[in-house]
């Protein structure tokens, strides 16, 4: 049986909304304990620059800003666990939290900030593919197609920017998008539209990944025209998905209100969930505006609210009393 440690407020997620949470609510003396999950640092960690962070003026890296954040919030008195939490009790107060290595919380307030991962398109042969090739991740998996031919699905900001940063190695890259205009921000748009390496098929989508079976190995994809159904055949040695992301909320499934797409319902101008003592920040709630600096001001948001929270309701213990 594992430990078992009580906390004012336990903090689920790593990325820019559980770091500053934590900061936050450290600063409040309500010693945080915060359970990092599978990707440390969420999904800045898997970016490369960044340029639309306040307070720099030349790029930073991501990884860079996250390892930054939690040294911030341990500096200021956060718990950081390295673990996932793979089950929560929110009918019983206080709030129960399981975590895979066995390690149990007990938690007065919890703060949801378990971020999104990347969409796929859920073909067959994209699964079959998956890391033979395929990937979703062109800053993990970028550097394997030095002098290759890539393409790039979806028009939104990580397509163009995995695009564009494929540059670095590929050959060529081709972005497929299923319209006729991006939704990225003009100023990568542009920068796509200006490099030499890069060609847009316009209306589009992936119908298919083509491959050799022994060894797994993308050769090329078929790619269907969405007005005339007209499909192509076009050679390519990867593929990357940049369809955009889905929540990651199933483990709160049942016991939180949640809009059809599985992102965390919250009240308005507010992080409070339909638990009370439940607040959520970032991406596992934001199917808007879904940036670094929103998710680090629900962040915020979400660790004055449970400070709120708890003055109502004359908590005083002491924050982690190991039982
Ligand atoms: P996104 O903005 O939702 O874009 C997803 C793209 O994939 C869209 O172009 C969409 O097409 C396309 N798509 C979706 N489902 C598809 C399908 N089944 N088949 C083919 N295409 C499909 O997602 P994102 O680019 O991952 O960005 C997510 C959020 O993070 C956004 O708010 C973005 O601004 C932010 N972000 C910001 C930065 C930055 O500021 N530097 C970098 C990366 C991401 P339609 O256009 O037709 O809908």
């Amino acid at each position: 049986m594992g430990k078992v440690t009580h906390a004012k407020v336990v903090i689920i997620g790593s990325g820019a909304a559980g770091y500053t949470a934590a900061i936050y609510a450290a600063r409040a003396m309500l010693k945080p304990v915060l359970i990092q999950g599978i990707q440390p640092g969420g999904q800045l960690t898997i970016t490369t620059d960044v340029e639309n962070y306040p307070g720099f003026a030349d790029v930073i890296q991501g990884p860079w800003l996250m390892e930054q954040m939690q040294k911030q919030a341990e500096h200021v008195g956060t718990a950081i666990v390295s673990d996932h939490a793979s089950r929560v009790d929110l009918a019983h107060r206080p709030f129960r939290i399981e975590c895979d290595s066995g390690e149990r919380y007990l938690a007065d307030t919890i703060i949801i900030a378990t971020g999104a991962q990347a969409r796929w398109l859920e073909l067959p042969s994209e699964q079959k593919f998956k890391g033979y090739g395929v990937s979703a991740c062109a800053t993990c998996d970028g550097f394997f197609y030095r002098n290759k031919k890539v393409i790039v699905v979806g028009g939104g900001n990580t397509a163009v920017e995995e695009a564009l940063f494929l540059t670095n190695f590929a050959s060529g890259v081709t972005v497929v998008h299923r319209r006729d205009a991006f939704r990225a921000e003009k100023i990568l748009q542009d920068r796509l539209f200006r490099n030499p390496k890069i060609s847009v098929i316009w209306e589009s989508v992936l119908e298919e990944v083509a491959g050799g079976e022994n060894p797994l190995k993308v050769k090329g994809v078929v790619l269907r025209n969405v007005k005339t159904g007209a499909l192509t055949e076009r050679a390519a040695d990867g593929v990357f998905i940049a369809i955009g992301h889905t929540p990651a909320s199933e483990l709160f499934a049942g016991q939180v209100e949640m809009k059809p797409s599985g992102y965390i319902k919250t009240a308005p101008f507010s992080t409070a969930t339909s638990v009370p003592g439940v607040f959520a920040a970032g991406d596992v709630t934001d199917d808007v505006y879904r940036q670094a600096v929103t998710a680090a001001g629900q962040g915020c948001m979400a660790a004055l609210e449970a400070e709120r929270f708890l003055a109502a309701r004359h908590e005083a213990e002491p924050a982690i009393a190991a039982e």
